[in-house]
């Protein structure tokens, strides 16, 4: 991609009623686009790093044998009063409007109750199971508080999957594949090492949730954490896991993180209360045991936006970058420039070619706001010496290489 044909523009400053770090970076290196306090869109270089964050989390929920669909975000109330999961009481984050009949409907803020509703049609022996299915889906959720940037959205991208089974042993064992499954997602996305799989609340069936969070300063969650023993609780649990697990609160740490993930065990619970059911092998009618299991897309990409930074702007890792190199040419050297461009792209590179006509202190600006891994400068001194500069994002290291030098190193 030419910078020239690139419609969005770096901006000097973010908007000023913007306070997170995240979204001041993002909207400032073109990224996002706020449209109001956590609804933002999502713009040509933005869109790309969601789309490798999600093929990632795509090859590995694929991994586990689960299935791809899109759900619908309008959705009916009869589904969800069965769990009594309409009332604005239960549920405070509902949208909810009313079609030209005046039937009143819910923008979905999770899919629990409508795949658990969808199956039902789908599902009738144990021959049938186990199911697992997830989608990548805008979720509506009327926030209180959006201070977050595009990690605490009212329309944001999540990964919902859901997983049905015959019995709890099936479903447990399927719960934990998917937690080493997660495990394997950040990891490539670059926040394995600071991201700890979390006792929470809110399992149905079993004590505990897990959630998975991120260690960042401008977390809104605590966490406790035994980072040798590897434990980590959510301190709305904390009494009841220390008790559990028979550790003190001495030996804990409090770090502030962000809740990147989250899986619960519902057991047999949601399909009670909606009636899916299945034919055992011994002919009886059975409730469906279920798991759910979230990654917030668009909150990942806040978090890797927020951790992943400096005074210069973003620094992404190479897994999620929307390009790899940012390639800057200097001076009146358009023919070597293109010809550059192409070997690089041939090589298979993804590239942002800065072919602006910009002083080379703006090129340079641009390209450490916007954060691609690898910038490589030509020149015409540097064609007369046969090299390349390549400048490291991340530690600002710099080399002259020859092409092929420079292709054996990074593509
Ligand atoms: P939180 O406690 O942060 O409000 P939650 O527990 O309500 O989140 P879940 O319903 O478990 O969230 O949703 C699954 C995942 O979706 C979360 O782990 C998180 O990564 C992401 N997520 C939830 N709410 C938002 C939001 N408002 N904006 C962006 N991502 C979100
Ligand atoms: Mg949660």
């Amino acid at each position: 991609m030419r910078v020239s044909h690139l419609f969005t523009k770096t901006l000097k400053n973010a908007p000023t009623d913007e306070v997170a770090k995240n979204a001041q970076l993002l909207i400032r290196a073109g990224f996002v686009y706020k449209e109001m306090a956590g609804v933002y869109a999502y713009l040509p270089l933005g869109i790309r790093v969601l789309e490798n964050i999600k093929q990632i989390v795509r090859e590995e929920m694929d991994a586990i044998d689960s299935n791809e669909l899109i759900m619908t975000s309008l959705q009916r109330r009869e589904v969800w009063e069965k769990t009594g999961r309409w009332s604005d009481d239960v549920v405070d984050v509902w949208f909810k409007t009313r079609l030209k009949d005046d039937t009143e409907v819910g923008l979905g803020w999770s899919h629990e109750e409508p795949i658990v509703e969808m199956l039902k049609q789908y599902v009738r022996s144990y021959k049938d199971l186990p199911i697992s299915l997830y989608q990548f889906q805008p979720k509506m959720r009327n926030e209180l508080r959006a201070k977050s940037g595009i990690m605490r959205g009212r329309e944001f991208l999540m990964k919902d999957m859901y997983s049905f089974h015959t019995s709890a042993e099936d479903l447990e064992a399927y719960y934990n594949r998917t937690i080493e499954a997660y495990k394997r997602v950040y990891e490539r996305l670059g926040i394995g090492d600071d991201t700890y799989v979390t006792f929470a609340s809110g399992g149905a069936f079993t004590k505990f949730s897990h959630e998975f969070q991120t260690i960042c300063d401008a977390g809104e969650d605590i966490i406790y954490l035994h980072r040798e023993k590897n434990i980590a609780i959510n301190e709305e649990v904390i009494d009841d896991a220390i008790k559990e697990l028979g550790i003190s609160r001495d030996e804990l740490e409090q770090v502030k993180t962000v809740e990147v993930g989250n899986i619960f065990n519902f057991g047999s619970q949601k399909a009670e209360d909606m009636g899916l059911q299945f034919t055992s092998d011994d002919n009886n009618q059975k409730p469906v045991f279920m798991g759910s299991y979230g990654i917030g897309i668009t909150r990942a990409m806040g978090i890797i936006a927020e951790k992943f930074s400096d005074d210069k702007g973003l620094v992404w890792p190479v897994n999620i970058a929307p390009y790899k190199v940012y390639l800057v040419s200097i001076g009146d050297i358009a023919d070597q420039a293109n010809e550059l461009y192409e070997e690089l792209k041939a090589a298979g590179l993804t590239v942002l070619f800065d072919d602006r006509n910009e002083r080379p202190g703006a090129k340079f600006a641009d390209a450490e706001l916007i954060g691609l891994p690898y910038r490589i400068t030509i020149s015409e001194r540097l064609i007369e010496q046969g090299k390349l500069e390549l400048t490291y994002r991340n530690t600002s290291d710099t080399e002259l290489l020859t092409l092929d030098e420079l292709l054996a190193k990074i593509s």
